[in-house]
């Protein structure tokens, strides 16, 4: 089964840190790391505020932005919403959307569907957050909703859309807590299996198994390899652990050695 030949290792800032200049620090941290690893794709997510100056300080292409939301209108009376224009003319290249936290706001499926649309079209990627409750995994009805996710997320998205779509399997049982906690590799391997499937079935084998997808939730430097070897996905989207430069950029030097 295809996997992008470079590893997508994705830090969610979150809302941190608290002002630009420690903002920047971090940022001018990943950057000196990133450029020298030929293997991986690093992105970072930082709140929208620090977005337009963080765009100054980079010009490689081993390090990207990303905002950590979208709105699917272009312009107009929607207020405190950025658009996927707005977000291009500021050179950010890859745009989350359906995260968890998000959706725990209200975000519905259908929305998710609507911020793919609108941030593909303006060639950004979206990088689509999808992902069970404890309550599913423990119910065993994870499958099923990871299904429904998808499917409503991915209805009509065309063929011609998918290299500018990563799937983010980020399951929210295993989020914001530490490595002991991350799902078991195994088990991330077999729900991979699973999700290409689905895609599989919406667009064919060949560009069904080729969307990238990583992984989310509880990832820090010693569980990276594990997660990204014997889970077989293609990258990592890092929360909690992408605060540090140490520790992020030590995740970024196992994506490359593995
Ligand atoms: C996240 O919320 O996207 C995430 C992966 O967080 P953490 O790494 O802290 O679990």
């Amino acid at each position: 089964m295809t996997r992008a030949s470079k590893k997508l290792i994705i830090a969610n800032w979150k809302m941190n840190p608290l002002d630009l200049a420690h903002a920047k620090d971090l940022f001018i941290g990943v950057k000196e790391t990133a450029r020298t690893l030929s293997k991986v794709q690093t992105v970072i997510a930082p709140p929208f505020v620090y977005l337009s100056e963080l765009s100054k300080l980079f010009s490689g292409h081993r390090i990207a932005l990303s905002s950590q939301d979208v709105f699917w209108e272009k312009r107009g009376s929607f207020t405190g919403e950025v658009s996927p224009a707005m977000l291009k003319d500021i050179r950010v290249g890859y745009s989350i959307v359906g995260h968890s936290e998000r959706r725990g706001l209200g975000e519905s499926d259908e929305d998710v569907h609507k911020k793919i649309e609108a941030v593909t079209k303006e060639g950004i990627t979206a990088i689509v957050c999808i992902g069970e409750s404890d309550r599913d995994h423990t119910e065993g009805t994870h499958l099923a909703f990871l299904t429904a996710q998808i499917e409503t997320a991915f209805r009509d998205v065309k063929k011609s859309s998918l290299s500018k779509i990563v799937v983010a399997y980020e399951p929210i049982w295993a989020i914001g807590k530490s490595e002991a906690d991350a799902m078991k590799p195994h088990e991330l391997h077999e729900t991979v299996l699973f999700i290409k499937k689905i895609l599989a079935s919406l667009y064919g084998k060949q560009a069904g198994f080729k969307i990238p997808i990583v992984y989310g939730g509880s990832v820090e430097k010693n569980n990276t390899a594990v997660l990204l070897v014997e889970g077989m996905v293609d990258g990592l989207l890092v929360g909690h652990a992408s605060l540090s430069v140490k520790e992020f950029t030590e995740i970024m030097r196992i994506a490359q050695k593995v």
